[in-house]
């Protein structure tokens, strides 16, 4: 046996995850009510599979399957949940069209055939067919073969492939997956078992290293750029901090339809690495009502976190960590980015006597002391986001505010690291696995580790069955990951295979 082959607890047998079928994925998008889960309905019948509670920030898409021509292919709806509220449609279509073309190989845009062209149908088709991924215009409602002629009106928006559908009466289906299935590649059957011994490097693509490669091949350098999300509950300083990051004076980006995704997102550059501040217009955004401010700051932190490597999370100094805080906290934990909790307003707290950039200009010697206790209450409120740098700031003033880009950085690297299998086998050697304290009766043998992914970094055990990891004890190896290699600011996330 391996030197480090331990034993792990034994909670529940799971089942393997819908996402190791190996079958290829294309996208649906679109404006809302043009039709997209009926389409979605006609094609998956009853083998719709809404991915509910996975970790990540998958819940507002809808995933199935669909069988042609012997060939199964999956299929994700990207409409999700939209918000009741119509100024938020371009930002959900920039949504779709990210989600799209991240995950899937090939998209179909649907749009309403008894409607006139809106802009957002036009900006979707503006980034989609930028892309160069297969992508197909489904016209809907075309409900009567006669008004079928009308779907090449459509051609104006400049896809190749037209097909007049209608979701609701099932016409023009068999040729629109045909299309769609002739542009979906093969895929290989995974195989873990052939995989053989602990020497073997593993490298799954994430969403990151995916946009990278897509990027470099389109000939762009984006190496060093780093997307950035504000995030946080209404009035805690959000467009105080980006206007204090973004230098002041800006033009507001108006979020109305029509404006592009890149005049909403605003680009900073600092020590030769470039910022992006993502969706400004929706982080400067605000409700009417205390209540729909509240809601529309979770939408927007879900939303910006999607398009982000890293997250700033704001927290009001005058106000502690709050229940919404720590909802939204909780959030950027899941999604897998990189978190960075900032304290505002510090100013206040201290009535300017204790500067947090450590430039004490007054007498009163124990203001140190406060940020101490602060940073014990905000570690206690936010126990899960133990692995995020913790900054003190005042937006409005500007301190501290320079910071806030180092630590940007420090994460952005941290989260990209990636821990070699000779080094992975040195750590194994050190853990000490008695420790995590697991009842004999609850063990299972692990063979070997292996980083698979960056950002975040993803560690897959093999093992001897296909089980789910103790909480406590994933805990445990966590932190004994951290210990020998940091990823500050970034989540972990571990993965169990059975070798067998
Ligand atoms: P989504 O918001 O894009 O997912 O749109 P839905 O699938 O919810 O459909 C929006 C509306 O369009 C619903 O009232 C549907 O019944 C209607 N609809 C969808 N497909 C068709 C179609 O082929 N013909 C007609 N006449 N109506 C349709
Ligand atoms: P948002 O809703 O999170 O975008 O918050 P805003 O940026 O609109 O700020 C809400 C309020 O807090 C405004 O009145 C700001 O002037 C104030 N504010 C923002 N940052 C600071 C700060 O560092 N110190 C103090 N004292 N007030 C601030």
């Amino acid at each position: 046996e391996n030197a480090f082959a331990a034993m792990l607890p034994l909670i529940e047998d799971v089942q393997r995850p819908s996402d190791s079928i190996a079958a290829p994925l294309f996208a649906i998008c679109g404006r809302p009510n043009v039709g997209k889960s009926t389409i979605f309905n006609r094609l998956t019948g009853t083998r719709r599979s809404i991915v509910g509670d996975e970790p990540g920030i998958t819940r507002d898409r809808i995933y199935g399957e669909v069988e042609f021509d012997g060939r199964l292919l999956r299929i994700v709806d990207t409409g999700g949940v939209v918000p009741d509220d119509e100024a938020l449609i371009p930002s959900e279509i920039f949504r779709q069209a990210r989600i799209a073309l991240e995950e899937a190989e090939a998209i179909v845009q649907v749009v309403d055939g008894r409607a006139e062209l809106t802009q957002p149908d036009i900006e979707l088709a503006r980034i989609l067919l930028k892309s160069g991924k297969p992508i197909f215009l489904a016209v809907n409602k075309m409900d009567t073969e006669k008004i079928s002629t009308d779907a090449e009106n459509f051609r104006q928006l400049g896809f190749k492939q037209v097909f007049p559908v209608s979701g609701e009466h099932g016409l023009g289906m068999g040729d629109l997956l045909e299309a769609v299935s002739a542009a979906l590649p093969m895929v290989e059957e995974e195989e873990v078992e052939d995989l053989g011994d602990i020497y073997v490097e593993e490298v799954e693509e994430t969403d990151e290293t995916k946009r990278e490669r897509k990027l470099r091949s389109h000939g762009e350098h984006i190496s060093k750029e780093t997307r950035v999300a504000i995030i946080g509950r209404p009035n805690v300083g959000k467009s105080t901090l980006l206007n204090a990051l973004t230098g002041t004076g800006r033009a507001i980006v108006s979020p109305i339809a029509g404006t592009t995704r890149d005049a909403v997102d605003e680009v900073v550059m600092r020590n030769d690495h470039s910022f992006r501040f993502v969706d400004t217009a929706g982080i400067r955004r605000k409700g009417k009502t205390t209540l729909m401010a509240e809601k529309l700051s979770v939408i927007m932190a879900r939303k910006h976190l999607e398009a982000a490597d890293v997250a700033l999370l704001i927290i009001d100094a005058t106000e502690g960590v709050t229940g919404l805080d720590a909802n939204i906290g909780g959030y950027a934990h899941e999604s897998g980015r990189s978190v960075i909790i900032v304290v505002n307003k510090w100013d206040e707290v201290t009535t300017g006597r204790m500067r947090p950039d450590g430039k004490d200009d007054y007498e009163d010697g124990k203001a140190p002391a406060d940020i101490k206790a602060y940073t014990e209450q905000v570690r206690d409120a936010l126990k899960y986001l133990d692995y995020a740098p913790l900054l003190f700031i005042s937006a409005k003033d500007g301190i501290n505010v320079e910071e806030v880009f180092k630590k940007v950085q420090l994460v952005a690297r941290e989260r990209r690291k990636r821990v070699t299998t000779g080094q992975m086998n040195r750590f194994l050697d050190t853990v000490e696995f008695e420790k995590a304290g697991v009842p004999y009766n609850k063990r299972l043998r692990i063979y070997y580790m292996t980083q698979a992914a960056v950002a975040p970094p993803t560690f897959v055990l093999f093992t001897d069955r296909d089980v789910k990891l103790h909480f406590s004890y994933e805990r445990f190896l966590e932190n004994q990951i951290r210990a020998s290699f940091k990823f500050i600011g970034s989540p972990i996330w571990f993965k169990v295979r059975a070798r067998n």
